[in-house]
Formats: structure tokens, C-alpha cells, sequence
């Protein structure tokens, strides 16, 4: 499920508003949700931390 250095796409659901949208967990800046602008993913470099529910992995 999960592949070293490459990342994944994560379906994720705003904890705020319920807005599903895909991101990437390796994004170079964090992620917003586009509904609320929440902050989904906060970006450290790597991989980033999410804060929204995690629906499904992608790949
Ligand atoms: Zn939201």
C-alpha cells in the first residue's frame, strides 16, 4: 500500500465541512481544504501530517 519516496494520492473528508477532495502527501506546501480553506495536510518536506479523516488510499 504504501511505497517508499514516492508518496500517494489520499481521498481525504474535511473534518470541518465533509468536502472530499484528493491530495497528495508529499505536497511541497500544505493543502487547504477548497470549500472551508481548513488546512488538510500541513507539509514538512516529506510526507506531510494530515488533519483531515483519511478515506482512501490512491495509487
Ligand atoms: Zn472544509
Amino acid at each position: 500500500m504504501t511505497s517508499k519516496g514516492r508518496g500517494n494520492f489520499l481521498k481525504v473528508k474535511c473534518l470541518d465541512c465533509d468536502n472530499e477532495q484528493v491530495i497528495f502527501d508529499r505536497a511541497a506546501s500544505d493543502v487547504k481544504c477548497i470549500i472551508c480553506g481548513k488546512t488538510i495536510m500541513k507539509s514538512k518536506g516529506a510526507k506531510g501530517k494530515i488533519m483531515a479523516h483519511i478515506d482512501k488510499v490512491l495509487n
